[in-house]
């Protein structure tokens, strides 16, 4: 039989506490899903700002479907190319303060296609270690030489930087990481683009709607502005919607709109999910309230959570891991929380490195205090 193999593979996995599998999910995204017939209190999903069944995006997607159908049916470059996504590519633009964007069907391919655009065999990509695998795919579709430093060491950094005479030299990294919370140093990269000539490519899944003023994203949170710095930001997380971003100066839009292969080769989303994410960037620009929401529940989960076994790992974002260890023990927690009626994800290799399996807590602005309190309740009894 072909596929023996493959069930083995399968079997040892299960054994490792490492096959994934997917449960149903019967509500809306929120902080109150129902799962298999059974409701929850979640604390999973990258809904940062409460939007994904917000009435305000709900009606503006109803009117625009209405005025612009379901599907584009074709590809941006052949006839798929409408209004609304030129429209939001131009809001999102001046929103992050770049003079272009351009609209990716998903984060996955904005990264592949951005950076297999801008280099290639002959140039460098330096890549923090705890990357998105989406980034780590993109490196090596692109064929460039690829050196890897540890997270946030600018450092190690800075000796590869060195060691790189020929070709372009492109520094990737997340803003905010996934997987971790913690927030690169945005600003210590830029100056070592400045002092080695180099781009920086940043992927603001988790930053942008959450981070600077009015949500702007990671680089308004550090105040860095520069045309070596191609912008990357996703839109079904904060954003509540689907799709993703780049921003950068003209030349590197054009660049990929001839180049990235996952933009020419692809249907463009449907133009009503473009109106549906006007909408979306206007709640951000007015989500004050909600992002201090957040940040006090942030707070209070961090107080809550001091005296447990396990500790939070240092994050000051909506992405809150508690580190577990091991694999089996990670799973086993989530499962007592499940059987509390609270849904937090057990995160285990190869997401994260070998030994660092962990319940990645995230918070949302339609979370209540009383939420948190509930979770920190049942982590206490299960430490018991
Ligand atoms: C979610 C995520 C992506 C992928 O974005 P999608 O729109 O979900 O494909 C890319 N990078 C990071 C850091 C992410 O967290």
């Amino acid at each position: 039989m072909p596929f023996t193999q493959l069930q083995t593979e399968l079997d040892e996995r299960a054994a490792q506490g490492l096959l994934r599998s997917r449960r149903t999910l019967e509500s809306p995204q929120s902080p109150h899903i129902v799962v298999d017939g059974k409701s929850y209190l979640a604390f999973c999903s990258n809904d940062y700002m409460g939007l994904a069944n917000h009435p305000h995006l709900i009606a503006a997607l109803q009117q625009a479907v209405l005025q612009h159908g379901v599907g584009a049916g074709a590809a941006h470059l052949v006839s798929g190319h409408s209004d609304a996504h030129h429209r939001l590519e131009q809001r999102l633009a001046s929103f992050v303060g770049k003079p272009a964007a351009l609209l990716f069907s998903t984060g996955y391919m904005a990264n592949l296609g951005t950076v297999q655009a801008l280099v290639g065999r002959g140039d460098t990509v330096f890549a923090d270690k705890l990357n998105h695998a989406s980034l780590n795919d993109a490196m090596l579709l692109s064929r460039a030489e690829v050196k890897r430093y540890r997270h946030g060491d600018i450092a190690q950094l800075e000796q590869l930087l060195e060691q790189t005479k020929n070709g372009r030299k492109l520094i990737v990294t997340d803003t905010v990481f996934s997987m971790d919370g913690d927030i690169a140093p945005l600003r210590e990269l830029l100056a070592l683009c400045e002092r080695h000539d180099a781009w920086l490519y940043v992927d603001d899944a988790h930053g942008f709607g959450v981070l600077g003023e009015q949500g702007r994203g990671s680089l308004s949170h550090f105040g860095i502005d520069s045309p070596r710095i191609v912008y990357m930001a996703t839109l079904g997380k904060a954003a509540g919607v689907f799709g993703a971003f780049v921003a950068a100066e003209p030349a590197v839009i054009d660049t990929l709109v001839n180049h990235a292969h996952s933009y020419v080769y692809t249907t463009a989303t449907p133009p009503a999910l473009s109106i549906a994410l006007l909408e979306s960037v206007n709640l951000i620009e007015q989500g004050a309230a909600l992002r201090e929401h957040l940040h006090r529940l942030i707070e209070k989960l961090r107080e809550g959570l001091a005296d447990l076994p396990w500790k939070l790992m240092q994050s000051d974002t909506a992405i809150q891991p508690l580190l577990i260890g091991d694999n089996l023990q990670a799973l086993k927690l989530s499962e007592g929380l499940r059987q509390r009626g609270i849904w937090v994800a057990a995160i285990r290799p190869p997401t994260v490195p070998q030994g660092t399996a962990r319940l990645r807590i995230t918070l949302s602005a339609a979370h209540s205090e009383a939420d948190v309190e509930r979770l920190a309740e049942a982590l206490h009894e299960l430490a018991r």
